[in-house]
């Protein structure tokens, strides 16, 4: 049998299987059930080397979670998850991730590998191959690429949306912001902040090529005064936005912010959506492309 060798072809091929199964026993699609997955999975194609345990244990607060192979060397393998994390979504998102390495790199990490919370950040090659590979068959197993179009649709892009995908798919509201921005062609980014500056942020396509997008590893960044999640002002709808004048934010356009605070307020999470057409589009259009590099937008930090 010819087994996928991509993050992408590993999670439509499972996503197929998932999909046929439910439809086949009437039951939801979503969310996945990555833990019956990774057992019934590696157990039917991988019998030498099956997922026999997954569960949370105490790992210090640096580590998210693991994929280890059986002390006593019998060839199984075990997916860890730190048990202080709470959120049921971020979970879900590191056992999808922990068995994207399994998948893809369990024959080259013969000693398992552990992951921090900036590794469910990386999505780029500059910050480990391995890591992007995980995250990204997490988001492509998860939120498989069908429905979430589907689910989008034509709705009005907003935080109430964002937060029903990511309680349709059990993931955290910054993976479900993340993959609408990798799939929108709208000029769109998060902005993460933590008390005060900004934590990581990401942009995007549309929005890279009209030069928009912060730059990794730049001097620390304070959230711009004006905006929402600096105010941290509850009298606002903050979930609704504000559309502010150009200025606020980077580039010479009006922005409309959208932002919901978290962990007794230290995190905010801000949407930013672009006019669809950048300023001076026919100008651009006759331009070089801008000189970019996706890879230097910030994607370094902690998961919400
Ligand atoms: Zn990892």
């Amino acid at each position: 049998m010819n087994l996928p060798n991509t993050p992408e072809k590993w999670a439509i091929h499972l996503s197929k299987l998932i999909k046929l199964f439910h439809e086949a026993h009437g039951l939801d699609r979503f969310p996945i059930n990555v833990a019956d997955i990774a057992r019934d999975y590696s157990k039917q194609v991988f019998p030498d080397a099956p997922i026999t345990m997954i569960e949370g244990m105490d790992l210090s607060r640096k580590f998210e979670g693991a994929m280890l192979p059986h002390p006593s060397g019998n060839g199984e393998w075990g997916i860890i998850y730190n048990k202080s994390i709470e959120s049921k979504g971020r979970i879900n998102f590191t056992l999808a991730h922990e068995l994207g390495h399994y998948l893809l790199h369990r024959e080259h990490s013969v000693e398992g590998l552990r992951c921090s919370s900036r590794d469910m950040h990386k999505w780029n090659s500059e910050y480990g191959q391995i890591e992007a590979q995980a995250n990204t068959f997490a988001s492509y197993l998860l939120m498989p690429l069908d429905d979430f179009r589907d689910q989008v649709a034509s709705n009005a892009i907003n935080l109430d949306l964002m937060s029903h995908l990511a309680d349709r798919y059990d993931v955290s509201l910054t993976a479900t912001i993340l993959k609408w921005l990798g799939m929108t062609h709208k000029r769109a980014m998060i902005v993460v902040g933590k008390e005060g500056f900004i934590d990581w942020a990401w942009s995007s396509e549309p929005l890279i090529k009209s030069g928009i997008f912060y730059r990794a590893r730049q001097e620390v960044t304070p959230l711009p005064v004006l905006s929402l999640a600096a105010k941290q002002d509850m009298l606002i709808d903050n979930r609704t936005g504000t559309l502010h004048p150009k200025g606020v934010w980077l580039g010479e356009e009006d922005v409309r912010e959208l932002t919901i605070f978290s962990d007794q307020n230290r995190l905010s999470i801000s949407l930013l959506i672009y006019p669809d057409d950048a300023p001076g589009k026919w100008d651009q259009d006759f331009d070089e492309p801008t000189e970019r590099d996706t890879y230097e937008q910030f994607v370094i930090g902690g998961q919400v």
